[in-house]
């Protein structure tokens, strides 16, 4: 069985490193090595969240204008055209801030 290595463990005694920022390199206790600290991740957050909303509200928009257009105007199938726009929003939002979060430059 392999052991843990010490660094970035809570072994008592033994200080946890000084790891700069992969970012701002500004060196934050206790961070990861190629991590981003607290406030770079936040940024890089509010950047994702922001491009994800501009994508997925024309993606909704246009969801929404093929359910208007092509779907029957049922009542009954109205109500699942509408959850199909809710559900747009949401999938395609996450899946571009996830994606924003992993490919967005520095
Ligand atoms: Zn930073």
């Amino acid at each position: 069985m392999l052991s843990q290595p010490a660094w970035g463990s809570s072994v008592p005694g033994v200080p946890l490193p000084e790891v700069p920022c992969l970012r701002c390199e500004r060196r934050v206790v206790g961070l990861g090595w190629g991590d981003l600290c607290a406030d770079c991740l936040r940024e890089r957050r509010r950047r994702a969240s922001r491009l994800a909303r501009r994508i997925s509200l024309p993606a909704t928009l246009l969801m929404a204008a093929w359910v208007f257009l092509a779907m029957p105007r049922d009542p009954g199938l109205r109500v699942y055209g509408g959850i199909a726009v809710l559900a747009t929003y949401v999938i395609v939002n996450r899946i571009v801030h996830h994606v924003a979060m992993e490919y967005l430059p520095l």
